[in-house]
């Protein structure tokens, strides 16, 4: 009787010891994946700069709606962005790469889809870097992978395609439409100098992104903040020079 007890001990012991592993393990696994809690080694997320210089950047779009609202407001307060495109959604409104560019803005490549098998990254890549080519003349030099996940090997192989994978270190939560005024308050929250916002002008209604952009825009620049490309931000990283 002693013995089974004690056996039976044991297993209960090794069955909670190897649910706790697999947790650690997922949850390591998870936290890699989510830039926003952990920096991945190799990823362009933020600048190292003393100064007051942000760069805000859009994912998801063009979109024939969202994309022109985005870009009035950004207009009307002469700040420049970078916008992440999908390929597809590009591909379809052509017009709006001719006046991002047109207007000062930068594009990265966001996929092709935003949802295919991982198989595929690379060839969605190329395709939406020669739908932006043939619409601008220019090719992308940032990529973002859809959800901001990327693998090891992936960024190597990016790396020798010759773009660079950019995540973010702010997230507005924009793409959860958590209301106007916590939008706002996200991005005021976790802004530090050399930061990447993460927003959207694109993949779903976008309204909320909207109608917040323009008070991040003045609260950001009443604290001194401007705004940068990814490109311009990158030239200011002290770590990179
Ligand atoms: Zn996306």
């Amino acid at each position: 009787m002693f013995i089974y007890v004690l056996s039976r001990r044991k297993l209960i012991i090794t069955f909670l010891l190897l649910i706790i592993t697999i947790g650690l393990f997922s949850l390591s696994q998870h936290m890699l994946s989510i830039p926003s809690l952990v920096r991945t080694p190799g990823t362009y997320y933020m600048s190292h700069t003393q100064e007051k210089v942000v760069a805000l950047t859009f994912d998801d779009g063009p979109d024939p709606i969202d994309t022109p609202d985005v870009l009035n407001i950004l207009k009307a307060k002469k700040v420049r962005a970078t916008f992440f495109v999908l390929g597809k959604a590009a591909q379809e409104n052509p017009y709006l790469l001719k006046r991002l560019i047109n207007e000062g803005h930068e594009i990265g490549n966001h996929s092709f889809t935003h949802n295919y098998p991982q198989s595929k990254f690379m060839v969605e890549m190329s395709q939406t870097d020669q739908v932006v080519f043939e619409a601008t003349g220019s090719h992308t030099y940032f990529y973002r992978p859809p959800r901001g996940l990327v693998t090891k090997t992936q960024l190597e192989t990016i790396k020798q395609n010759g773009h660079i994978v950019a995540l973010w270190s702010v997230d507005s939560k924009d793409w959860r439409n958590p209301g106007v005024k916590q939008i706002v308050d996200n991005v005021m929250r976790d802004v530090f100098p050399g930061a990447i916002i993460l927003m959207h002008d694109g993949g779903y209604q976008r309204s909320q992104t909207v109608k917040s952009l323009g008070t991040i825009l003045d609260s950001l620049q009443n604290l001194g903040y401007r705004f940068v490309t990814l490109s311009e931000l990158k030239s200011l990283d002290s770590e990179m020079k």
